[in-house]
């Protein structure tokens, strides 16, 4: 099933109201389930839980200790263009907004490239802006073949593609697939984007199904928490892996999770927010960072492939000070 259908099921007002109403012993109940369903998932994520931010805590230190080890697994993103046709209000590569514009060259990407690896990185993930008349399918892969042999995993975060060109990118080495909702409030959503292809909301939250259906190993999912209630996005951002990964044909039952967090939020030259529109972000993330740990672990398959991901702390600075939180879903073939 499409999980845009999957949304409907839960009218965000009744959500909203559903995690208002929690109480202490709702979340007492929650913090010592194992396997985690989604209704305790809703009373951690409840201001009732608050009280219980410790135990929750060392809760989800032990699963995640238990489940990945001391593993960190690091990547450094490497921006191919900030070109953009879209207009997303929160985000300084606006079309709006009169920044330089500059798309690299294949032979800039690789000397980019190579002092990234130089520094240890063996993990990278390719970023640019909604711009498909420049990074072509052509462009993609002439950077694709002078990366494969650098990098041990090479993963995407590009405009949304349809199942045949994902497939292309897989064949040309990309292993993972990255892809941020914003919001999971669809008239909110549009309110933030104004126009450009990205103000479509069901291609944007169809992607992941198209990719996992083409075959990516890696699908990292987020939220910007700030657009919306933040207990809400955290909520659907869960059900979407949930609902469409876990023991479905797109995920089966190979699929573990891992969460990311930026240590802090960074502002952007030229971005349209500010500090003091959205106060307590890096609260916020603490606070997502535990929540959804809870649920996965119990998806996952332990494996020595397995572990938390950090972002670097580029990755955010084009957003804004808007927090992101992401989880990302890895297949184990
Ligand atoms: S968030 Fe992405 S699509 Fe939106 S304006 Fe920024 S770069 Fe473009």
């Amino acid at each position: 099933m499409e999980f845009y259908h999957e949304l409907q099921k839960y009218p965000w007002d009744e959500v909203e109201a559903w995690i208002e109403s929690r109480t202490a012993s709702h979340v007492e109940t929650a913090v010592g389930t194992q396997p985690m369903q989604l209704e305790n998932f809703l009373s951690l994520l409840s201001p009732a839980a608050e009280p219980f931010l410790e135990e929750m805590a060392q809760c989800s230190h032990r699963l995640t200790e238990q489940r990945f080890g001391k593993v960190i697994n690091l990547f450094a993103p490497l921006y191919l263009s900030n070109v953009c046709t879209n207009r997303c209000a929160y985000c300084g590569f606006n079309a709006d907004n009169p920044v330089a514009r500059l798309t690299l060259t294949p032979e800039q990407v690789e000397t980019e490239a190579k002092f990234i690896h130089e520094m240890g990185f063996r993990h990278l993930l390719l970023v640019s802006g909604d711009s498909p008349h420049i990074v072509t399918m052509e462009y993609l892969h002439a950077v694709l073949e002078k990366l494969r042999p650098l990098f041990a995993s090479i993963s995407i975060e590009i405009f949304p593609l349809d199942g045949g060109a994902y497939c292309k990118l897989i064949e040309h080495g990309v292993d993972g697939l990255t892809v941020f909702q914003e919001t999971y409030h669809e008239d909110r959503y549009r309110d933030f984007h104004l126009s450009g292809k990205k103000r479509d909301f069901r291609w944007r939250l169809g992607t992941p199904e198209r990719g996992g259906d083409a075959g990516f190993r890696r699908l990292g999912m987020g939220a910007l928490l700030g657009l919306c209630n933040w207990r809400v996005e955290g909520f659907f951002l869960a059900d979407s892996g949930w609902e469409r990964f876990w023991g479905s044909a797109t995920g089966g039952s190979k699929v573990f999770s891992s969460d990311s967090m930026p240590a802090t939020c960074y502002a952007p030259s030229g971005s349209h927010t500010s500090a003091s529109l959205f106060p307590g972000c890096a609260r916020r993330q603490e606070l997502m960072s535990l929540h959804l740990r809870f649920p996965m672990p119990t998806w996952c398959n332990c494996s020595p492939l397995s572990g938390s991901s950090c972002l670097t702390p580029e990755w955010f600075s084009r957003r804004g000070n808007l927090p992101y939180f992401a989880i990302i879903w890895c297949r184990l073939e």
